[in-house]
């Protein structure tokens, strides 16, 4: 999605040095860059890129922005399918995936993390404090202790209900859209040009006990690579792990896609890989580029998305889709 603005890029930059004229056309290009910008996915983006612009409008970190922004809907007991008050495994223990990264590919994930409410937070301290990337289970519940993190129960009452209803039939059928799953994935550029992203999830409920999606493995749920943008992603993780899914888009974002593109050349390859399963499940990409330009793509439709730009008011879209 380009705005008129933009009506430079393009340009190599072997050319820009070459005339003064299409120099000062490099210069209408710097100013085209439409910053900051945030993005996240579906319905509660709305509200969380609220506490992401707060950061951004004001010349903060995207980094700082992102994690901010994502404790939102971790922290909203109404929200079933992250943080606390997310749907349970099947042996009703709620466990949390996160990651986050930054401008320099620094980056930071906790799986299958019990009893913490922001994930996210956890996440960041394993890539601040820690030589590794990511930390697991009771590791990562033992690391966020240390940290002072408090410990809570995060089964509520509505989410321990809906598992005992599902025992009933204690049938794992993902169906498209509907709240057994939806993460956020939020991917912001600040005004110093510095891109940063941010996943967190509860995972598909009623997966297996120990069961990973995509949403805390850099490359998979979340990518960001300063010189070319970011990309997240949402729905049946598995099938994103198959591809790559946020790496891809940014590497196609790098072979010169717009994010637009770059969504749906990733749709597509799941859908060349699973023709019969895409049919039944959803998956969504969310991208935005160094231009501030941005685009999203979904097997199915429903997949929305909120954008927030000195171009666009805090606004949710729903996305293009396959099917
Ligand atoms: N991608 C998440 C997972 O597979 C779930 C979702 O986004 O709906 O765990």
């Amino acid at each position: 999605m380009k705005t008129s603005r933009r009506k430079f890029i393009g340009l190599g930059t072997a050319a820009l040095t070459a005339l003064p004229f299409i120099k000062s056309c490099a210069k209408e290009e710097e100013e085209a860059i439409v910053k900051p910008i945030v993005v996240s996915t579906w319905n509660f983006g709305l509200e969380a890129n609220k506490e992401a612009w707060k950061i951004l409008s004001t010349n903060g970190r995207s980094l700082d922005a992102v994690e901010k922004g994502v404790q939102v809907p971790e922290g909203d007991p109404t929200e079933s399918s992250v943080g606390l008050g997310g749907l349970p495994d099947r042996e009703g223990k709620v466990t949390l995936d996160a990651c986050i990264m930054d401008e320099k590919a620094n980056c930071g994930a906790v799986v299958c993390l019990e009893h913490i409410v922001h994930p996210i937070s956890v996440a960041r301290k394993v890539m601040e404090d820690t030589p590794h990337v990511m930390l697991v289970g009771d590791g990562a519940l033992q690391f966020a202790l240390e940290k002072g993190f408090q410990k809570e129960n995060l089964l509520t009452k509505e989410s321990e209900a809906a598992w005992k209803e599902w025992l009933k039939t204690s049938q794992y059928k993902p169906i498209a859209n509907i709240e057994n799953h939806d993460t956020i994935g939020m991917v912001a550029m600040d005004a110093n040009d510095n891109i940063s992203g941010g996943c967190t999830t509860s995972g598909m409920a009623y997966k297996m006990r120990g069961r990973v999606g995509d949403s805390p493995i850099i490359g998979a749920g979340l990518f960001v690579d300063n010189e070319i943008g970011a990309a997240t992603s949402t729905g049946v993780g598995e099938e994103v792990i198959r591809i790559v899914g946020s790496h891809l888009v940014v590497e196609l974002m790098r072979q010169g896609n717009s994010p637009q593109e770059a969504c749906e050349v990733a749709v597509k390859r799941i859908v060349k890989n699973q023709p019969e399963n895409s049919k039944q499940i959803q998956v969504g990409f969310l991208a935005i580029n160094k231009r501030g330009e941005y685009g999203a793509y979904a097997l199915q439709k429903g997949f929305t998305y909120a954008v927030y730009s000195p171009d666009i008011p805090n606004t949710l879209f729903e996305a293009k889709s396959y099917y």
